[in-house]
Parts: C-alpha cells; sequence; structure tokens
C-alpha cells in the first residue's frame, strides 16, 4: 500500500463520529455526559502524549457542538449542514490554529496568530449557534501569545468554545490551565494499534512489531509503517553489527547518504540505535526476560554481546543520545553524523 493511502488525511475530511477515535473510552464519555447535560465548559484542555488522537477528538467534540441535532445531545448526526461542513473540513464556524514554521524547522505560536483567533471568536458565527476554536501545540506559545490568549479565556468575547491541546503540559501557563476543563489522554493498547494497523492493510506480524514499537503512539505507529520504519530498524541493528569492521570510506559515504534522510527519519533511525542497545542491556542482565522493545530481534542482538561489553553499551548510548539532542539544533548533519560514526567506531575499538 503506497504511503500516502496510509497516512491520516489531513485537511480535506474529518472523521465525526466518536467511534472514529481509537481507544478513550473513559475521556469519550466524560465528554458525551457534558454534552448532553448541556455543561461542557468553554475551555477544555486535552493533554496526553503525542499521536493518541487529542485533536482528532477534538474535532469530534467540535461537530458534537456544532451539530444541529446531535443524537442523544452528544452525537454529531452526521447529516445536517453543520455536520456535513465539519467532514468536508470546512466549517466556517470551526478554526483551527496550528503553529506556525520558522527557519530551520523551529515552530511557535505569535501573539499576531492568538489575535486573529480573538477577533475570529467575537463574531458572530455564520452556521451554527457558537465558534469552537481548536489550538493544537497550545504549549508552543511565546510569552506575549500566552498572556493575550490568557486574557481571552477570562473574558471570552463571544459565544465560543475553546479546545486547546498539548503533549507538554507542564510549559503552559498555571493560569491558563486553571481557566480550562483538563482532560488527561493515555497511550494506546498495543493491540488496539496492531489492529488499527490491520484495518489500514498491514499484515498481522509487521502490524505486531510495529505496535510494540510504538510506544502506544497510533500516529507514530502509522509513521513507521507509511515510512517503512522497519528497515530502518533493519538499517540501524545492521550498523551495529558492522560497527567494528567500519571503514572512514563507509563513514563518509553513509554520513552523505544518510543526511538525505532529512531529521525525521534520522530521529527516527537513532531511536532504533537506542532500542537496540538498551535491549542489549536487558540481555546482560536477565537473558529469560522478554526485550523491552525488539524481543522479535533477540537473536541478532544476542549475537552482538560478544563485541559489546556492558561498558561499550553505555559509551554508545551515550554517544546516540548527544546525537538525538544535536538533531534538534541547528548543526551540520553531515558533519555531525560523521562524528557520530567515529566517535561509535572510536567505542568499539577500545
Ligand atoms: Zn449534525
Amino acid at each position: 500500500m503506497a504511503a500516502e493511502e496510509v497516512a491520516e488525511p489531513q485537511e480535506r475530511h474529518f472523521h465525526i463520529r466518536w467511534d472514529s477515535i481509537l481507544g478513550h473510552g473513559r475521556q469519550k464519555d466524560e465528554l458525551r455526559r457534558l454534552l448532553s447535560q448541556g455543561r461542557l465548559p468553554h475551555a477544555l484542555l486535552l493533554t496526553g502524549p503525542e499521536g493518541v488522537g487529542k485533536k482528532l477528538l477534538g474535532r469530534v467534540l467540535a461537530a458534537a457542538v456544532l451539530c444541529e441535532h446531535p443524537a442523544d445531545g452528544a452525537a454529531p448526526c452526521g447529516r445536517c449542514p453543520s455536520c456535513r461542513a465539519m467532514e468536508s473540513a470546512s466549517h466556517p464556524d470551526y478554526y483551527e490554529l496550528l503553529p506556525e514554521v520558522r527557519g530551520k524547522g523551529t515552530r511557535i505560536i505569535r501573539i499576531e496568530s492568538i489575535r486573529e483567533l480573538t477577533e475570529l471568536a467575537a463574531r458572530y458565527p455564520v452556521m451554527s449557534d457558537r465558534r469552537v476554536l481548536l489550538i493544537d501545540e497550545v504549549d508552543l506559545m511565546n510569552e506575549p501569545a500566552a498572556n493575550s490568549l490568557l486574557k481571552t479565556l477570562e473574558e471570552p468575547p463571544g459565544e465560543v468554545t475553546f479546545i486547546l491541546v498539548t503533549a507538554a503540559r507542564s510549559a503552559l501557563l498555571d493560569t491558563i490551565i486553571s481557566r480550562c476543563m483538563p482532560l488527561a489522554f493515555g497511550v494506546l493498547a498495543r493491540e488496539d494499534i496492531a489492529a488499527a494497523l490491520v484495518k489500514r492493510g498491514a499484515a498481522g506480524e509487521q502490524a505486531a512489531e510495529i505496535a510494540a514499537l510504538s510506544d502506544g503512539s497510533l500516529g507514530r505507529a502509522l509513521q513507521m509503517y507509511a515510512s517503512g520504519g522497519l528497515e530502518r530498524r533493519d538499517s540501524a541493528i545492521r550498523f551495529l553489527e558492522g560497527l567494528r569492521s567500519l571503514g572512514m570510506t563507509t563513514i563518509w559515504r553513509e554520513a552523505e547518504a544518510m543526511e538525505k534522510w532529512g531529521r525525521e527519519e534520522l530521529a527516527e533511525w537513532l531511536l532504533y540505535l537506542n532500542m537496540s542497545l538498551r535491549d542489549m542491556l536487558v540481555l546482560y542482565e536477565d537473558g529469560s526476560s522478554p526485550l523491552i522493545y525488539q524481543e522479535d530481534c533477540r537473536a541478532r542482538l544476542a549475537a552482538l554481546l560478544p563485541d559489546f561489553p556492558v561498558r561499550k553499551i553505555f559509551l554508545l548510548l551515550a554517544c546516540v543520545k548527544e546525537m538525538q539532542k544535536r538533531l534538534g539544533t541547528n548543526v551540520n548533519l553531515r558533519l555531525q553524523l560523521e562524528g557520530l560514526f567515529i566517535r561509535m567506531k572510536d567505542v568499539s575499538d577500545r
């Protein structure tokens, strides 16, 4: 299946049924209860790990708020003009504010965006009784933006519901948190993620492998599935297997090739290196307990142990962590990769 077929639909279509959101039964029940009792607060804060469906759930909630005759007062009917507008991602009373990307991948929400949002909130709704405004990654507001949003939350300018979404609750002002009803989301169950992957065309075994590596994030699992994540895992383990015989020519060639992957894929590759090394530590500790991340690669990882005593694994982990940190900064990737490979080779030669 082609990558674009498995990626979550982005802006052209929204799913607006509660059961289109994987997991989170308790949170959905709570929201439906508040909706049916007409007690939904004017500002909600959805918190929890990346890729577990917070924003998608925010859209269903918005559809329910805007629907002309929601079923049981809590579920979008799917037929009224409002629901159809939500489904086609074109509802005039629903707006999503996303961080803007500046320069080298830095993302930020500035005060100008919050001001626009506040003006929007003050206008009469066009189609429904109120407006719903969702701010994704709200933790990326800078200070002026945060203060501006706080003022808006304290004195909402019109009939408006705010849905704030974040994976980094602690980065928010306490005063903003206290103006919202918080709703915390946990990670998804492995079986649920595997089932969702199978639905999208993955083979059972592959789905189970990816689900085990996804850390409970469907977003990450889909990304791995779409981008051939298992190939990158294979490449990471192969790198460890070839580390002792790594020559300078290969180092230069590999760094040049991997620079073209881009930061996200490199981050994934480093994550696999990190997980492989940590699994090797588990093998040392207790050869009989299941590995944390890659049980299905046990034999390959075990075969590496004679060349990598615990001391070396810790040194290699430090190299990988350092590189993971640098990846987020504005550095020359090719030089950094060369440096990483040389340092890791040094460790393995010691
Ligand atoms: Zn409807």
